[in-house]
């Protein structure tokens, strides 16, 4: 409603600017946040701000593991050869230790479909090892692929099930040591320098090189935010990749140290959120300097620390602070539970997701409208079904019948039937244009699993946790060059079934 004094806005020309005009490099909400109240911008660094080429990453590690798998666990030498599909393993899957089972589950925690190497299980198998009940995701049974590094271990993990399974041969061990063994591998590259050294020896190869990322953090320091870096890594490789990506890419910032307030190496996450592990200062070289840590020196280093000792030394707290990283639940979950720190998460796939979202956008909208369809068509049957047993009641109670109502009963009856009849012919048809509409859909995103934050019609386990723990979500740290450093991020309207079925149309 609107009087003179309240003009009525043409929003048709507003609704058309949402800038970034490239959807790839925008920041999505679930939560409003107002950057203009965060003081403090905390930044995790592998996988988000440093990008790995995947590929190269994977076969990388891959091949270390193997490495170790061959010469420390006694596998055979013939896996080095292994034909591994690199596009198999999706972020957000679940691997059972028991089984060597691959699984999507959706936001409820139930299985929704699986794999064992590159076969799918049937649903009658799905169901009897699994149910229709949530699975307990803290069991030590699951190992859960939440990050681009935990991609490699679950396509070997694929790739070698496949390989004996083709060659018609048991596992050299079983599902659960078969699991163990690849995880102790590559957990052993990832600290004994092997992948590493790997790396620093051809970081072209591997770290992509984004131009935007310094304007983006200089953007921000220049705005007033405070910039820390919290990582796992330790200092001889965070120094490496930040001096690649950063040193000399602003004339007025030599080092990359001067992009941040604070550096926190080998930050320990998720047990820096949880634990007080103390504060040591590193000297130039990474070596520790015996002093204790009651403020933080200007362009030094810190390796371990803790969340209460951060917020005391850096005086905030809270949602003054937002934390950018790619580890859904160390980064996110453990930042947001323990600390009520805002989050932002860097998914680098959303990328690739989004082009093919907009690839995709008229069978999206078609399953959509087949999807109301098929509601309507199940309530119209349902009406009908009531209504035939409306009239065969009346004919047993009513006795005293005249023909001619019995009549009328009778050919209401019949018309009924028909309609249900009619009406069910069209929901198999349309429940099967459905089907083969997402698989068609499904196979553009990824052959075995669909798309990543969805399965089928709930959203996957992956899409909930980014929904419930993610303020916001984005590509990549530099999408934040095309927004104030005070932007608001706001919240699309949520609403419940109710509202949104009973919504007229948006009008302008
Ligand atoms: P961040 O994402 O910057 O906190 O750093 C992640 C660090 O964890 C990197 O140094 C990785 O090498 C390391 N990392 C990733 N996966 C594993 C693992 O399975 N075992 C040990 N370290 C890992
Ligand atoms: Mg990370």
């Amino acid at each position: 409603m609107s009087d003179e004094s309240t003009p009525v806005l043409d929003l048709s020309a507003l609704l058309d600017t949402s800038p970034p005009s490239d959807p790839t490099r925008r920041v999505y909400t679930n939560r409003n946040l107002d950057m203009s109240e965060i003081k403090a911008i905390g930044f995790d660094m592998d996988y988000t701000l440093v990008q790995y080429h995947q590929r190269p990453m994977d076969e990388l590690a891959i091949r270390k593991t193997l490495d170790k798998l061959i010469e420390s666990h006694g596998y055979p030498e013939e896996l080095r050869g292994v034909a591994l599909d690199h596009d198999f393993i999706i972020r957000g899957l679940v691997v059972d230790k028991q089984t060597g089972h691959i699984c999507k589950l959706d936001q409820d925690r139930v299985v929704g479909r699986c794999y064992h190497g590159y076969q799918a299980v049937s649903d009658e198998e799905r169901r009897a090892l699994y149910g229709t009940k949530p699975i307990s995701l803290s069991s030590s049974r699951f190992i859960r692929v939440d990050t681009l590094f935990s991609l490699p271990e679950s396509t070997l993990m694929a790739g070698i099930i496949e390989h004996y399974k083709r060659q018609r041969l048991p596992l050299p061990k079983s599902p659960g040591e078969l699991c163990i063994d690849i995880r102790q591998s590559i957990d052993e590259a990832h600290c004994d320098n092997t992948l590493k050294a790997e790396i620093i020896a051809d970081l072209d190869r591997y770290v992509i090189k984004d131009p935007d990322l310094a304007p983006t953090l200089h953007k921000l320091k220049s705005a007033g935010k405070k910039l820390f870096l919290l990582t796992n890594s330790e200092h001889y490789y965070t120094d490496a990749v930040m001096r690649f990506l950063l040193d000399g890419a602003l004339p007025f910032f030599e080092s990359w140290r001067d992009y941040f307030d604070v550096v926190i190496v080998s930050g320990r996450k998720p047990s820096f959120f949880q634990d007080p592990n103390p504060f040591v200062r590193l000297d130039e070289a990474g070596q520790a300097l015996d002093e204790p840590v009651e403020s933080f020196a200007p362009r030094a280093v810190y390796r371990g620390g803790n969340l209460q000792e951060l917020e005391r030394l850096m005086r905030l707290t809270g949602d003054s602070i937002l934390y950018v990283g790619d580890h859904v639940y160390s980064d996110i979950l453990l930042s947001k539970r323990s600390a009520w720190w805002r989050t932002a998460l860097v998914i680098q796939e959303l990328e690739d997701g989004i082009r093919n979202t907009l690839a995709q956008a008229a069978p999206l909208s078609r399953l959509q409208r087949l999807d109301e369809a098929a509601r309507r068509l199940d309530d119209s049957i349902n009406y009908h079904l009531t209504l035939t047993r409306s009239l065969e009641r009346v004919q047993k109670l009513m006795f005293a019948l005249t023909s001619p109502e019995t009549h009328v009963i009778d050919t209401t009856r019949d018309k009924t039937h028909r309609e249900i009849e009619r009406k069910r012919a069209l929901l198999t048809q349309t429940l099967a244009e459905m089907e083969a509409l997402e698989m068609e859909v499904e196979r553009t995103f990824n052959t075995y699993w669909g798309q990543t934050f969805r399965e089928r019609h709930e959203l996957s386990l992956f899409g909930d946790q980014v929904e419930s723990y993610a303020d916001i979500y984005t590509s990549k740290v530099s999408n934040f060059l095309f927004y104030s450093p005070d932007q608001h991020f706001r919240a699309a309207r949520s609403f419940m079934p109710h509202e949104r079925e009973n919504l007229a149309p948006a009008e302008d």
